[in-house]
């Protein structure tokens, strides 16, 4: 199922078929996935304390860790993906300027998505289960209309750019079996194509501070203060969103100022830049989460703790690994992001 790739290689293997075998694993992590989103979506509804816990402390915590060893691990079974590619293949394929577009709606969508977990989704299952049903039937309605992950998954989906920023550097290698073979649904920068180029790395003398002005490089450089806003607050009311909005907002723009400030005064070599962004975000992330989330289940302060680290110094092994020298180039198709 898995090859240790050299760090920055693109996909070799989206042209072969899966075994029987492995197909049998992937449409039964993709069931199970189905059939655990439609017991959240009821447990939400009639025992939302205890699935609200489960969803945002158990679940939610395991998807960044799984990004850095592949975004794919997730991407195969994801139930949303699931809805996205249901329908018989579809002839159409966006527009390259409708693909960009809607990335940075996904960037949007998210950047009112996180701060709301403070105000409603974090507490209320009801409102959480009507978001989830939202985004799974824009994905449905998207997926009859375009082809494979074009209208969702590789465009519209707000997690997207996490994954891309995130994913850029597996540690393994996974055939995402939504595309084999890979129909070149999307025309720049799929993940599933092609990782280390998906987060559109600046390429070439002065390209960082070009690219500091793309939507992914805006946000690379944002995404930490999202991390770092979310958790200076407790969960709140909705009488309270211009408190959340504005704190997070701020943390947000004062991310990109200072992160995208020093990179253009000092210009780094551009290859290490989305790395080092992916990794102080996922660190900030689990320096919180790791802790809250033992707690939120019982286990102790100390567990915390070592869970924290151990989490730390997995990422501290990620980051060196994404910054060694490329080994690939990608396909000019999966350029761009
Ligand atoms: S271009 Fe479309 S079909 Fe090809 S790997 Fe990417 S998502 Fe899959």
């Amino acid at each position: 199922m898995f090859t240790i790739p050299d760090a920055h290689m693109r996909s070799p293997t989206l042209r072969t078929p899966l075994s029987p075998a492995l197909t049998r694993v992937w449409t039964t992590a993709q069931v199970s996935a189905l059939i655990v989103t439609v017991l959240v979506l009821v447990g939400l509804l009639f025992r939302p304390e205890l699935t609200l816990r489960l969803a945002w402390y158990g679940i939610v915590p395991l998807l960044p860790a799984t990004f850095l060893i592949n975004a794919g691990l997730w991407r195969g079974v994801c139930p949303i993906a699931t809805a996205n590619t249901i329908w018989p293949n579809s002839e159409r394929i966006p527009g390259e300027r409708w693909m960009q577009t809607a990335f940075i709606l996904g960037m949007v969508l998210l950047l009112i998505l996180v701060p709301m977990r403070r105000l409603v989704l974090n507490v209320n299952g009801p409102v959480l289960a009507v978001t989830l049903v939202l985004i799974v039937a824009a994905a449905l309605v998207l997926g009859a209309i375009y082809r494979t992950k074009a209208g969702f998954c590789n465009s519209l989906c707000p997690i997207l750019p996490v994954e891309k920023l995130y994913g850029q550097s597996p540690l393994v290698w996974i055939q995402n079996p939504r595309c084999l073979p890979c129909d070149n649904c999307s025309t720049r920068g799929c993940l599933d194509l092609n990782p280390s180029a998906a987060p559109a790395q600046p390429r070439g003398p002065g390209s960082t501070r070009s690219w500091l002005k793309t939507p992914m490089g805006v946000f690379a450089m944002a995404f930490p203060g999202l991390v770092l806003g979310y958790f200076q607050l407790s969960d709140g009311a909705m009488g309270d969103w211009l408190t959340v909005y504005g704190l997070i907002g701020g943390y947000v723009l004062a991310s990109y100022a200072l992160l995208a400030g020093m990179a253009f005064l000092l210009n780094p070599d551009a290859r290490v830049l989305a790395p080092i962004s992916g990794a102080l975000a996922v660190g900030i992330y689990y320096w919180y989460a790791a802790p809250a989330s033992i707690d939120a289940f019982g286990g102790s302060a100390v567990a915390g703790e070592i869970l924290r680290w151990l989490l730390l110094a997995f990422i501290a092994l990620w980051l060196l690994r994404a910054l060694r020298p490329e080994g690939g180039s990608a396909p000019a198709h999966a350029q761009g992001g």
